[in-house]
Order: C-alpha cells, then sequence, then structure tokens
C-alpha cells in the first residue's frame, strides 16, 4: 500500500489523513465522501513552484482546472502563487468568483463559445489558448468590438504520442486538439501575427496524461524547438512563451513508479534549455499545466461497504456506497486503484475481492481484484488517488446526490462542497401546468 501525503495508520488501526481519523470524518460527514488532504496538495504546488525557482527562469505553473475545480481550490491555487487553466464558462465563473487574479487565468477547449469568449474578454484573462481557425475569427472579432486586446498561445499537436491509455492521448496527429505541425501550425501563427486584436505569446503543446518517462516530452520539446526555429526565420519574431502542457503520472497502484516533481520539472527545463540554445534561440518562458500531479494523491474517497456476492471460484464481489457516480473512471478507462479497509489498516486475514458501486450498470466497477483485509458490511473502504477527475466527472446517474467534500489539515476537517441531497437532484425539473391539471382529473 502506497500512503501518500499525511495519510498514516494510528493507534486505533484507523486510516488517518491530515491528523484526522478517517472514522470520525464518516462519523461527521457520512459516506461517501471525498477527503483532500491540503499540507499534500500545498507541497505538490511548491515543488513546481520551488524547482523552477532553482533555475531562476520565468516560468508560469498553471493549475489545470478541470482536475478538480472548486472555489476553495481556486483559494489554495491563488495563495501559493500558480496560475490557472480553464476549459469553460463554469470553470471561469468558479475561478472569478473565487475571487482569483483574472490575469493569471489561461483558457483552454477546443470549441469556446461565443458567450465563453465574451465573458473572457470582459474578465481580461491572461491568456487565450487558442485551438482552430473558428475561434481566431471570434476572438478577433468579440477583441475588437469590445475594443480589448488579447494574448494568446497557439495550440499545436507536435505528433508524439505519450505511453498512457488511447482515450486520454491528446498528442499524437488524428487529434480533435489544435493545429498538426507545421503548416496548419504556422498558417494560425501568421494569421495571429498579422491580427491587430491577438498578441500572439507562444505556442502549446500537451502530449497525454500519466506519463511515467520523458522520452515522450523530450522529442515534442526537439520539435517545437525547431518550430520556433522556423517561425523566427519566416515571421521574424522571437516568442516569448512556450507552454509543455501537463500529463505528469502518479501512483494509483503500488507497480505505478511516477518520476518526483523534481525530476520531471528538472528533466522539462533541462530539455527546454538544450534544444532551443541549439537552436541559437533564446529560452523562452517556459508554462507548465498539471492537473492531477497537483491534486491526484491529495484525494481519498471513503465509502461504507454494504452487500456482497460470492461467485464460488469466480470472484467475489463487494458493493459500496458510491460508484461511477462519483469516480468514473474505472467504467471509462479501465483506471485502477489501490483501496484499504479504513478502520481496520493492519491486515489479519486478506481476501481478493472486486468492488462494485451501486448503479444500474454492469460496468459500473471501481476495482477489480484486490486484496483487502476480509472486507464485511460496515467496513469503511477508503479508495486511494481520487482526488483528480473523479468529482469533476461526477454525475447524479440513478439520481444519486452527489458527495461531500472536506479538507482535512492539522487536525481540522472543514467541508469544502456540501452533500447533495434529493431537493437538490430534483431542483431543475419543472412540471408544466398542464400535467397537472392532468393528475387532478384523474385522481379526483
Ligand atoms: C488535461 C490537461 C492538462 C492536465 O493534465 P494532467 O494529466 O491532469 O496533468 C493540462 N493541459 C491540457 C491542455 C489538458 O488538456
Amino acid at each position: 500500500m502506497y500512503l501518500s501525503g499525511t495519510k498514516r495508520i494510528n493507534e486505533k488501526n484507523h486510516l488517518e489523513i491530515g491528523g484526522v481519523d478517517t472514522t470520525d470524518l464518516v462519523k461527521h460527514f457520512g459516506t461517501p465522501l471525498y477527503v483532500l488532504d491540503e499540507f499534500e496538495i500545498r507541497n505538490k504546488m511548491r515543488e513546481f513552484i520551488n524547482t523552477f525557482k532553482s533555475f531562476g527562469i520565468p516560468f508560469q505553473v498553471a493549475y489545470a482546472s478541470k482536475a478538480l475545480c472548486t472555489m476553495a481550490i481556486c483559494y489554495l491555487v491563488e495563495d501559493e502563487g500558480l496560475s490557472l487553466d480553464v476549459v469553460s464558462g463554469g470553470e471561469l465563473f468558479t475561478a472569478i468568483e473565487a475571487g482569483f487574479p483574472t490575469n493569471r487565468i489561461h483558457f483552454h477547449g477546443n470549441n469556446k463559445s461565443v458567450a465563453e469568449i465574451t465573458m473572457a474578454i470582459e474578465a481580461e484573462i491572461g491568456a487565450f489558448i487558442v485551438d482552430n481557425l473558428y475561434e481566431i475569427e471570434l476572438i478577433e472579432s468579440i477583441a475588437e468590438n469590445k475594443q480589448k486586446r488579447v494574448n494568446a498561445l497557439i495550440r499545436v499537436t507536435p505528433g508524439i504520442e505519450a505511453h498512457t491509455h488511447e482515450y486520454i492521448q491528446t498528442g499524437q496527429e488524428d487529434s480533435k486538439f489544435g493545429f498538426n505541425l507545421v503548416d496548419a501550425a504556422y498558417n494560425a501563427a501568421k494569421l495571429v501575427h498579422q491580427s491587430k486584436w491577438i498578441n500572439l505569446l507562444g505556442f502549446h503543446f500537451h502530449i497525454g496524461s500519466q506519463i511515467f518517462d520523458m522520452k515522450g516530452f523530450e522529442k515534442a520539446i526537439e520539435r517545437m524547438a525547431g518550430f520556433y526555429r522556423f517561425i523566427h526565420d519566416e515571421l521574424d519574431v522571437e516568442l516569448p512563451i512556450i507552454n509543455a502542457g501537463g500529463g505528469f503520472g502518479i501512483h494509483y497502484v503500488e507497480e505505478d513508479e511516477p518520476l518526483s516533481i523534481r525530476e520531471y520539472v528538472v528533466s522539462l527545463v533541462e530539455s527546454f534549455k538544450y534544444h532551443f540554445y541549439k537552436q541559437g534561440l533564446k529560452l523562452p518562458e517556459i508554462w507548465i499545466e498539471p492537473g492531477r500531479s497537483i491534486i491526484g494523491e491529495a484525494g481519498t474517497t471513503l465509502y461504507t461497504i454494504g452487500s456482497s456476492k460470492n461467485i464460488p471460484n469466480i470472484r467475489k464481489y463487494i458493493a459500496v456506497d458510491g460508484g461511477m457516480m462519483d469516480n468514473p473512471r474505472t467504467a471509462l478507462y479501465q483506471a485502477k486503484y489501490d483501496a484499504a479497509i479504513a478502520n481496520r489498516m493492519i491486515y489479519d486475514q486478506s481476501e481478493v475481492v472486486s468492488v462494485a458501486g451501486k448503479a444500474c450498470e454492469s460496468g459500473d466497477m471501481l476495482i477489480w481484484d484486490i486484496e483487502l483485509n476480509s472486507p464485511v458490511a460496515g467496513d469503511i473502504l477508503a479508495v486511494f488517488s481520487t482526488g483528480a477527475y473523479n468529482y469533476s466527472m461526477a454525475s447524479n446517474y440513478n439520481r444519486i446526490p452527489r458527495p461531500a467534500m472536506v479538507l482535512v489539515n492539522e487536525g481540522e476537517a472543514e467541508l469544502i462542497v456540501r452533500r447533495e441531497t434529493y431537493s437538490d437532484i430534483i431542483q431543475f425539473d419543472v412540471v408544466p401546468e398542464r400535467l397537472k391539471k392532468n393528475k387532478v382529473k384523474i385522481l379526483g
């Protein structure tokens, strides 16, 4: 079992996070419950920032808020001096409402709407990461209309595949995102370079997610340096910024072997230096966009175990009070998770089981074949590394309310997302008067 951050086994043989006994969290807040370790989140952010600082070069670390975006998270991101990536009006609104400095917000997305672009220009965000020609036209006309000049990076697909599950690869040529190198990207650059309303800062690339080795990044950086040289020669500009995206891997299960954040950053910076100097260029300001590597391991989901089904010689299923509604990643990507019985951490008798959710869907599984400390009904199951792409991908499938989320630190637990209620579930439902009248007729 890999216990990251402040997770530890306390004297009662319970899982403790941020100095709080998880069984107390369950008594107080119920299950399912997302628990976030504030110390761990801040530590990861600081490791990114401090490693860049040790090089004495200009940089920005933008937290990719799509991994987990709530107002409290935006406060933490601001407090640690990071920038923020958003990919929708909803994420932008969350950041603005949290008072996040808009000049440190970068706006991503392959189909930004007029309303979203207008909102971002009015808020005077730091930069758009422009994805396609249609968007360039929209930004140009809205910026002119508002008489506000905007900054932009152009997203390119450098044609590098990162080794990860195919559904979450975004760097290959056949991708819905960005302009392909070289021609499409060059034409977009020319267009933006000539624009009166868009200020071209540089290019952006993102080669995938849950990446464990730096070869893909090195290859992409080599290509990008060559492309910056080409742009320099053709358009006579030395672009001030380059954005290498996110995708740094984390521990989900014991076998995962991610590099440390420090190792990822050192390798990136050295690679940028080597390839840009080789092209006779100055080192541009480096931006990166980690999401999972900041928030993933800091999240733990607590469930209560209920029913079980034993199929002799085949498999034993145990069911929890959540599932694909709060964590769709196993169902979507065959993601792997590690877990433990939070109220009996040290194993006395282990048993291999598969953890099912409670949704009416055979694919609703959280973990296949995991060795747990013989789980029984009423035990608390802690699933680790659920901070990224869990709450942010959660749904109300089967009309199940979404869990609460607490931030734990130094023995205190504070609610940062309250648990949804059944009233929340029906709040958007509208019944036309006509149907209500019919009902009265039938009944009466
Ligand atoms: C998803 C995404 C990220 C963050 O990826 P992680 O794997 O969470 O680090 C960064 N940049 C872009 C463009 C993305 O799409």
